[in-house]
């Protein structure tokens, strides 16, 4: 009897977790379709203007403090803690992508 309810109980946790690896997944494939270069490289722009790549790998981050779509993470441009949020590399021109890409920080999640 007892065994059985531990069982079920080990069972609703694994789906749980299932159900959160999905919708990390399926969030990343989303972003991705949208333009968003997420779940790697990814170019986003703090809270000044500064444009900047940086590694951003939904559900991982050992340097920012997340916030949703929102990071606190240090800006390399202006030497600065700042909000930062992705921005499409379509949205940008050729000569600013270039420039954003210029300008990596550190290279960990
Ligand atoms: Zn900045």
């Amino acid at each position: 009897m007892s065994t059985n309810g531990t069982d079920r109980r080990r069972h609703r946790r694994t789906a749980r977790l299932a159900v959160v690896a999905v919708g990390t997944a399926v969030g990343t494939v989303v972003a991705r379709r949208l333009g968003y270069g997420i779940g790697g490289n990814t170019v986003v722009r703090c809270r000044q203007g500064h444009l900047f790549t940086t590694l951003w790998v939904p559900g991982v981050s050992l340097k920012a403090v997340r916030l949703g779509w929102w990071r606190l993470q240090r800006c390399p441009v202006g030497r600065h803690w700042s909000l930062v949020v992705p921005v499409r590399a379509a949205d940008l021109a050729p000569e600013v992508l270039a420039e954003a890409k210029q300008h990596h920080d550190v290279r960990i999640p």
